[in-house]
């Protein structure tokens, strides 16, 4: 195991990891990991695109009405759980922890995510989080190494071959879906939702990391490797 340099715990140190890749890649729980191990945030911007999703869809809002979707966005409450050992996330103080994880919001997300005026709202929302973490988190989604925290002390991109995300999708929902939904969730909403962001690519100064031949815990380490090799 690499150990870490102590001075990447010095109090009021910032420390951002900011942390992109397609569905599947492993990027959630691998950063949920990742931030158990440094004692930092951990924040899944994934959830705030479906909580908003699920939100309109509760509401039976027109996804097609982007001046609807970007004002839904806009008024909604989310409280999101930084605690990487407490996953809850509620909308207008409704627990939708699990339905945000339905197929019915994974076909949907992608039109909320594809709607600028509430992807500028989220961005903002999160851009409050990571200040809100005392700039100690580890933040996950598409766009954050580009985006929402470009400034961050590490970025990564977390890919994997198609394969092997389609399997590890497939793994976590065990069983529930079928094979062509699974493909729908995985491929067809990676390729609407970068319409509007890059996520298949690095950026300049973003370090990539392959983990379609790692497991979990060799992805874990390959990530802590890299912030420990980059944040000093
Ligand atoms: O990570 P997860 O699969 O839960 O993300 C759900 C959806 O949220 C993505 O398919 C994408 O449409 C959107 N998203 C985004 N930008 C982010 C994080 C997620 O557009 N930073």
């Amino acid at each position: 195991m690499t150990t870490p340099d102590p001075a990447l715990f010095r109090q009021g140190k910032s420390l951002v990891i900011a942390i992109d890749g397609p569905s599947g890649s492993g990027k959630s729980s691998v950063s949920r990991e990742t931030a158990r191990r440094l004692h930092a945030a951990y924040l899944d911007t994934g959830a705030m695109y479906r909580a908003v999703t699920w939100h309109c869809l509760d509401r039976g809002l027109d996804l097609a009405d982007a001046a609807a979707v970007e004002s839904a966005a806009k008024a909604v409450t989310i409280e999101l759980s930084t605690d990487p050992d407490v996953e809850s996330v509620r909308v207008d103080g409704v627990d939708v922890t699990e339905a945000i994880r339905e197929p019915r919001v994974s076909t949907a997300v992608s039109a909320v995510a594809t709607t600028l005026g509430a992807r500028a709202e989220l961005v903002r929302r999160q851009r409050q989080q990571i200040v809100d973490s005392g700039r100690r988190i580890v933040a996950e989604g598409r766009d954050i190494t580009t985006v929402v925290a470009p400034e961050a002390e590490v970025r990564i991109l977390l890919t994997a071959s198609e394969e092997a995300r389609l399997r590890r999708r497939g793994e976590q929902l065990e069983g529930t879906q079928s094979a062509e939904q699974l493909r729908r969730q995985v491929t067809h909403r990676d390729k609407l939702d970068s319409a509007v962001v890059n996520f298949s690519q690095a950026a300049d100064g973003v370090v990539t990391i392959d983990s379609s031949e790692l497991d979990y815990e060799q992805t874990v380490s390959a990530v802590l490797t890299t912030i420990f090799g980059v944040a000093h």
